[in-house]
C-alpha cells in the first residue's frame, strides 16, 4: 500500500481522487471506481502498489508498437484495476479485479523490476501494459523515474483517461505511448466504457505536442464502432491533431467478458483500412493474419521497410538512422 499522488481530502474524512476525470469522492474504507485506490481515515491509497499480476518479455509489436525499435522485446508489467468499464474487456481478470486475482498477484518492488528489466538480454526497457497502468500511477512512475537513467526504454499502453496534471508528471518519463482510442462518439464512451471521450483525445493531443512517440489503437467492434463515416472522422481527427505520420492499428474485436458479439468480419476492417490509409500514411491491422496490412513500406517510394509475420519482424528497407534504402525518406526516429 502507497499513499496517493492526487487526491483532496474533504471536511467529512471524504476523499476526492484526482488522477482521472471521473473525480471519485470516496468515503472511508471505501474504494474508488477502478477498484485499487482506497480511503483510509481520509487518506488516499494505492492499495497494490508493487503488485504485479502479470509480467514478461514481450515483443515490442504486442504492445502494440510498429515504429518503436521494432523487432525488439520489452519487459512487460501489469497490476490490478481500470479506470473504465469496457463492457468488450480483453483483460477483464485483471481489469475488473477479483479477490482471486489479488491473491493471484506477486510483489515486484520497484528496484526488483529496473534490475529485472536491466538484466534480461535483448530487451530495450519495461512497458507499463495489461490492464490500465493510471491504476497504478505510483508504481509506474517510480518504476520509470528509476529506470530512465539507466538507458532502459520506458513504455506506457493507456487508455488515455487520465488527468492533465498526473499526465504531465509523468511524460518526461516515458518514452513511447500506445493510446486507445476506442470510438468517436460520448454515446459509445458512456454506455460501453463507462467513461467519456473528450479527456482521451485531451490526452491524445498532449502526447502529440509533447514529441514522445505516440501510435494509436482502435478496436473495432461490429455494429459498435464501425460505422464508416464516423470512422473516418476519427481517422481525420487524428491526422489534423497528431499529423500524418501517427501509426495507427484497427484491431479485431473478439467477443470477452460482458460483450458476446461475434468477432469483426475481416472485410470490415479491410474497408477500414482503405478509409484509414486516406488521411494516415501508416496503417495496420492487428488481430488478424495479414502480412500485407502488417508491413511498413515507404510513403514516399512505396519500398518494404518492415515485414511482420507471425513472431517474426524483419527490417528489410531502413537503415541504420530509419532512412529507406531505396529513396532515403525518413521513416522512423527509433530504430
Ligand atoms: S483513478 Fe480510480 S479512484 Fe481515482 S478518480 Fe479514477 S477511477 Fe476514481
Amino acid at each position: 500500500m502507497m499513499k496517493a499522488l492526487y487526491y483532496k481530502t474533504l471536511e467529512n474524512g471524504v476523499v476526492k481522487c484526482k488522477l482521472c476525470p471521473h473525480y471519485c469522492l470516496i468515503g472511508d474504507n471505501e474504494h474508488g471506481l477502478c477498484n485499487v485506490r482506497v480511503n483510509k481515515e481520509g487518506e488516499l491509497y494505492s492499495e497494490f502498489f508493487e503488485k504485479v499480476t502479470a509480467i514478461g518479455l514481450d515483443p515490442i509489436e504486442k504492445k502494440p508498437l510498429y515504429h518503436f525499435y521494432p523487432g525488439s522485446t520489452i519487459l512487460s508489467v501489469g497490476s490490478l484495476g481500470c479506470t473504465m468499464r469496457c463492457l468488450f474487456c480483453q483483460n477483464y481478470r485483471i481489469s475488473h479485479p477479483t479477490p482471486q486475482s489479488y491473491d493471484d498477484s506477486n510483489l515486484f518492488t520497484v528496484k526488483a523490476i529496473v534490475k529485472m528489466a536491466s538484466e534480461q538480454e535483448n530487451n530495450i526497457g519495461i512497458a507499463f501494459t495489461y490492464n490500465e497502468p493510471g491504476t497504478f500511477y505510483e508504481y509506474m512512475i517510480s518504476v520509470a523515474k528509476l529506470a530512465k537513467p539507466t538507458g532502459l526504454k520506458t513504455v506506457m499502453v493507456t487508455n488515455g483517461y487520465i488527468n492533465r496534471e498526473p499526465l504531465e508528471e509523468i511524460i518526461p518519463f516515458i518514452d513511447a505511448f500506445n493510446v486507445d482510442l476506442k470510438a468517436f462518439s460520448e454515446s459509445f464512451y458512456k454506455s460501453i466504457t463507462n467513461s467519456r471521450l473528450a479527456p482521451v483525445k485531451k490526452t491524445i493531443s498532449r502526447l502529440s505536442s509533447s514529441k514522445k512517440h505516440l501510435e494509436i489503437t482502435n478496436l473495432v467492434i461490429p455494429g459498435m464502432n464501425d460505422n464508416y463515416s464516423e470512422f473516418e472522422e476519427m481517422v481525420r481527427w487524428i491526422a489534423g491533431e497528431t499529423g500524418d505520420r501517427t501509426v495507427l492499428h484497427i484491431s479485431r474485436y473478439f467477443p470477452n467478458f460482458q460483450m458476446q458479439i461475434a468477432s469483426t468480419p475481416i472485410n470490415i476492417l479491410i474497408d477500414l483500412y482503405a478509409i484509414a490509409k486516406k488521411h494516415l500514411k501508416y496503417v495496420y491491422l492487428g488481430n488478424v493474419f495479414d502480412v500485407e496490412r502488417d508491413t511498413t513500406y515507404c510513403d514516399q517510394c512505396h519500398n518494404s521497410l518492415i515485414v511482420r509475420e507471425p513472431g517474426k519482424t524483419t527490417i528489410t528497407g531502413l537503415d541504420k538512422l530509419g532512412n529507406c534504402t531505396q529513396c532515403g525518406n525518413h521513416v522512423l526516429d527509433h530504430i
